[in-house]
């Protein structure tokens, strides 16, 4: 196995469940010491942690509501404390409130853009001092296709998702000059709990429009996520990757 994320520390939002986890698990596998963030569900997060170190691999759990700015930084605190820097941020917690916009209530947007989209403003924020302090550090946000190509029922979360690419984009700009990169992952429809309740009918034609003709797994956003993390991908940056089968070309 190519160990090379070696002696670097990664954060990762809401591993404990689905493309999250996968993302911990492979950054886990190419030698990172992984800090396995989760908001309620600590069994989840527990048997992450345990997966990974049944793998040989070094990982703490850590809770957090990511869309609150003091619990962010109390978990980016705790990795730098507990690992003594941090190398590799991804943002990748997300939620989905669903609604037609005529019938979609205001505490449905305020929540989806709180922890889609401010909670990377919170946790990049926590973690860029440390960063440009080391001079280095690899930010991956993950956003999703709806957030490049649009999905009716899915206004908030489009926007969230957007909002993280024009984010992304602007945080390269800033922190390029500190050898920190910046990137973002738009993975396409990959089945977790986030997809689980989705009519089968809307899956069918989501696999149908995927020229792959089918879903995704967790794993193939983590190993796209694992190249941006690592030194082969010094020379990008502000970069949104989609990987989606071809969905949103
Ligand atoms: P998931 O299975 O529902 O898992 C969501 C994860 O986020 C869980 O670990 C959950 O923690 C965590 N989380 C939720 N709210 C949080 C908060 N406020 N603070 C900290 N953690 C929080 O979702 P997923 O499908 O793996 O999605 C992961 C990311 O990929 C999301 O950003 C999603 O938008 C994006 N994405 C997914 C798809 C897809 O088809 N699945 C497509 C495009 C983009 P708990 O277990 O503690 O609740």
């Amino acid at each position: 196995m190519d160990r090379y994320l070696e002696n670097k520390v990664a954060v990762v939002t809401g591993a404990s469940r689905g493309i999250g986890r996968a993302i911990a698990l492979e950054l886990a596998r190419c030698g990172a010491s992984v800090v396995v963030n989760y908001n309620r569900n600590a069994e989840a997060a527990a048997e992450a942690v345990a997966a990974i170190e049944a793998e040989g691999g070094q990982s703490i759990a850590v809770q957090a509501d990511v869309g609150d700015f003091e619990q962010a930084k109390r978990l980016i605190q705790t990795a730098v404390d507990g690992f003594g820097r941090i190398d590799i941020l991804v943002n990748n917690a997300g939620t989905t409130r669903d609604q037609l916009l005529m019938l979609m209530k205001e505490g449905d947007w305020d929540d989806v853009l709180r922890i889609n989209l401010k909670s990377v403003f919170n946790c990049c924020k926590a973690a860029a001092r440390s960063m440009v302090r080391k001079r280095r550090g690899r930010i991956i946000n993950i956003s999703s296709v709806s957030g490049i190509a649009g999905q009716g029922g899915q206004t908030n979360y489009a926007a969230s998702k957007a909002g993280i690419i024009g984010f992304t984009k602007s945080l390269a700009k800033e922190l390029g000059p500190r050898n920190i990169t910046v990137n973002a992952v738009a993975p396409g429809f990959i089945p977790t709990d986030l997809t689980a309740d989705l009519p089968e009918e809307l899956q069918q034609k989501a696999i149908e429009s995927t020229p792959l003709k089918r879903m995704g797994r967790p794993e193939e956003i983590a190993y796209a996520v694992v190249f941006l993390a690592s030194d082969k991908a010094a020379f990008i940056t502000g970069e949104t990757l989609t990987v989606d089968g071809g969905l949103v070309m």
